[in-house]
């Protein structure tokens, strides 16, 4: 493991990258927010809105390890390492090349900041260059990380307390680090990453080295609000985003120095293994919560925003009526003001809206105070998660906050077929294709997007003519802007934009949703959570009955209504294909919530029943006579029994007619679907199902099924042919037949008890 390079001092002139002119290498990957050539000292990247920012990559310091057994004392830097330079500037392009997120070039230099930390750490193992390394290296790199990330990697806590040391006898090394400025001691980020030899920022500094300097100089040190706090450990998402930027290091050109294989190929896994924080936004949204917030939002959409679309032509006609009359500015507003507040009380009856109007953008002090612009927000949150959720699209795509050219934009919906009534969506994938694409769409998103648009004209009423635009001008006429008091009057000023998690608090107060629900990645999850649960959960039943008093047609959607159905079998066939834009990780993170839920259902309700349900209260009996739950505890049962299902690799996917837990052509052959080695779910109904050990069932499925009986009897009456008729009513008994026996089964296998302390799993 023990690989010198090719070293030049630090301060030497020598052209680095291996001999190569300072052109961009033909073989090396390129991005235009390079603005330095490739043999230039200075890296220099374009950054946003025309700021440049520079990286002396030649400076950045690497530890000593003549203590370890190596060659090098203190004051290395990677500038002695030529070979690093290059991977490192080449690291930066393929970062920059991969993500697209409005902070790209933020994101890669964090990536770059990880990779610089890497070489830190090869370096102290006595490796020079990157191809030496072998995968058990990067194993037990991967453990040495562990728990706290880089601080646990390279020993920080004990390198800062032995500069602490060297400070407290060497007031030359003290003052190198520390400065005192009006009475306050600071310690700089550089002259402390030099004295360490790996980078260290200000915010990692720990509270107690802060403490201790500040106690050498006999000043307080300055506070700072973004001190380091550690105790935790790195979450996963931390290990995940380390993992992924070493990743990277593979796939350099084959003639720079890079690793020779992939260490960590399933990132999330290894993050997960490196026993990191469970990353806090992977909290699903419960289905009360979504239900709650979708019934608001439909609210907003089909009862209330007429209102306040009025509201906004109000506000428009007061403020260009009151410009003849008055010339100053706040006379203008105060009569537009007044206007408003006239017509809010019928607005309001009319159309259910809450609150007490106080003006048009001013805040009133009261909670029940509310303007025009917090209606408009409103309205624009219940857009983005109807949105949101039928479309399954992140925050952004949808709103295109801040500068990022994209989001749902006047004339977004295009038909698609010039005979019906149906629309497709062109909206910007930002992660996957990183391109505008066309979306199929529902009513919902439809009527909620039209809203938009109606709100847009409302504020800019000379947009209703957009004949003669390009498409890239139309996309600029962002949907989720709202207007000011300029905007109406015509000047020629950006309206303000919505933000989500600036202005969607009055509508999850309303909603009565928690704080830790309100998470811009919501929307996806509540599409994979109504994909999942669609067919089974009795609160999704209560969901669809509850938005049947919003919207008269699509209302229960998500459950009974045909062209609904038509969605979720066209999105099951997307999902089985794992079409791109498929938020498959939401989905996998909903399906294991659904287990559980059936799980739990399996040993606690009457209501639970099939043959897969019969088996897991078999696996907690027969496990029960060896191992002992502590009274009954039922979060042990159900521990036991998930790691079964996971060791066997069931998960559910849920069916009209119940849940089918098999996930591979491996189980085809015991289940009742497969033939040829294969499953064919496509067969699957309940006659087939009832009878496949992978099945399951509940009250709420089964009462899907009485429907579809209902169905068959009620077409049997309009079917004039009498040997169909026959045909249709022997079908729509057998479903009644199976229901009843699925029932009585369910009557016969109790659950099994957990009620009290002290009873057994029997
Ligand atoms: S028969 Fe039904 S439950 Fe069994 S594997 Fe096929 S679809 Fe799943």
């Amino acid at each position: 493991m023990n690989v010198q390079a090719k070293l030049i001092p630090a301060g030497a002139t020598e052209i680095r990258g291996m001999g190569r002119a300072s052109a961009w290498p033909e073989d090396v990957p390129f991005n235009p927010r390079i603005l330095s050539a490739w043999g230039d000292s200075l890296l220099r990247l374009g950054g946003e809105k025309g700021v440049e920012r520079i990286i002396d990559l030649a400076k950045v310091p690497l530890p000593a390890n003549r203590a370890l057994g190596g060659p090098f004392d203190h004051g290395l830097t990677l500038g002695q390492f030529p070979h690093w330079l290059d991977t490192a500037r080449t690291h930066l392009v393929l970062s920059l090349n991969e993500f697209s997120g409005h902070d790209a070039l933020g994101a890669a230099i964090n990536g770059l900041n990880h990779v610089l930390r890497f070489f830190a750490w090869c370096v102290e193992q006595r490796v020079y260059k990157l191809s030496a390394l072998r995968p058990q290296d990067l194993e037990e790199f991967a453990i040495a990380l562990r728990p706290y990330g880089w601080f646990s990697a390279l020993s920080v806590p004990e390198r800062l307390d032995q500069v602490v040391e060297r400070a407290g006898k060497d007031a030359h090394v003290l003052n190198s680090i520390v400065s005192v400025r009006n009475r306050v001691c600071c310690v700089s980020a550089d002259a402390l990453s030099r004295e360490v030899g790996f980078l260290i920022t200000s915010r990692e500094f720990p509270l107690e080295f802060r403490e201790a300097m500040a106690a050498l100089t006999g000043y307080p040190f300055r506070q700072s609000r973004k001190a380091a706090k550690r105790g935790g450990g790195w979450s996963e998402s931390s290990f995940k985003n380390c993992f992924v930027a070493l990743n990277r290091l593979a796939q350099m050109p084959e003639t720079l120095d890079r690793l020779t294989f992939e260490p960590f190929p399933n990132t999330r896994k290894h993050a997960r293994q490196s026993g990191g924080r469970p990353d806090g936004r992977t909290r699903n949204l419960l289905v009360e919560e979504a239900a709650k917030l979708l019934g608001l939002a439909l609210k907003w959409i089909y009862e209330r925003s007429d209102g306040v679309i009025e509201l906004v032509h109000v506000w428009r006609d007061a403020l260009e009526e009151a410009r003849y009359r008055w010339c100053a500015a706040s006379s203008i507003q105060a009569y537009a003001t007044q206007r408003l507040r006239e017509a809010y009380p019928a607005i309001q009856a009319k159309n259910g809206l809450p609150g007490q109007l106080t003006g048009a953008v001013r805040a009133g002090e009261g909670d029940e105070d509310t303007t025009v612009v917090e209606l408009i927000q409103d309205l624009q949150t219940a857009a983005m998660i109807i949105v949101g959720i039928n479309q399954g699209r992140r925050k952004n795509e949808v709103l295109g906050e801040g500068s990022r050219p994209w989001g749902l934009y006047l004339g977004c919906l295009l038909p698609s077929d010039p005979f019906i009534d149906a629309h497709e969506l062109d909206i910007y994938i930002e992660k996957t294709w990183r391109k505008w694409m066309r979306m199929s769409t529902n009513k919902l998103t439809v009527d909620a997007i039209r809203v938009l648009e109606r709100l847009r004209l409302a504020m800019f009423p000379q947009e209703k003519d957009s004949s003669s635009l390009s498409v890239d001008e139309l996309r600029k006429r962002k949907l989720f802007v709202f207007p000011t008091y300029r905007v109406l009057l015509g000047e020629d000023v950006v309206p303000h934009q919505y933000a989500f998690e600036c202005h969607n608090g009055r509508f999850f107060k309303e909603a009565g949703v928690g704080e830790e629900a309100r998470r811009s990645h919501s929307f996806r999850r509540f599409f994979a959570l109504i994909y999942v649960y669609r067919w089974e959960h009795p609160l999704l039943q209560a969901l669809s009955e509850y938005l049947c008093h919003m919207d008269m047609e699509s209302t229960r959607v998500y459950i009974t209504d045909p062209s609904m159905r038509e969605e979720a079998e066209r999105i099951e066939k997307v999902y089985r294909l794992r079409a791109d834009c498929f938020p498959i990780e939401e989905l996998t993170e909903a399906q294991r919530q659904y287990a559980d839920d059936l799980l739990h259902a399996m040993l606690t309700s009457t209501s639970a029943g099939g043959p897969m349900t019969r088996r897991v209260r078999q696996w907690v009996k027969r496990l029960a006579r060896r191992v002992e739950f502590a009274d009954s505890d039922l979060d042990e049962a159900l521990a036991a029994v998930r790691s079964n299902v996971d060791r066997r690799g069931y998960l559910p996917t849920s069916f009209r007619h119940g849940a089918c837990w098999a996930t591979g052509a491996r189980m085809a052959r015991r289940a009742r679907c497969g033939s040829n080695g294969q499953l064919h779910r496509e067969q699957a109904d309940i006659g087939i199902c009832s009878a496949c050990p992978f099945h399951s069932t509940s009250e709420a499925f089964l009462r899907n099924v009485e429907q579809e009986a209902m169905e068959l009897e009620a077409q049997a009456k309009t079917t004039v042919d009498a040997i169909e008729r026959e045909a249709i009513l022997t079908a729509s008994r057998r479903l009644h037949e199976l229901i009843d026996l699925e029932r009585e089964l369910m009557a016969r296998y109790r659950p099994l008890a957990y009620a009290s302390p002290g009873s057994t799993t029997s």
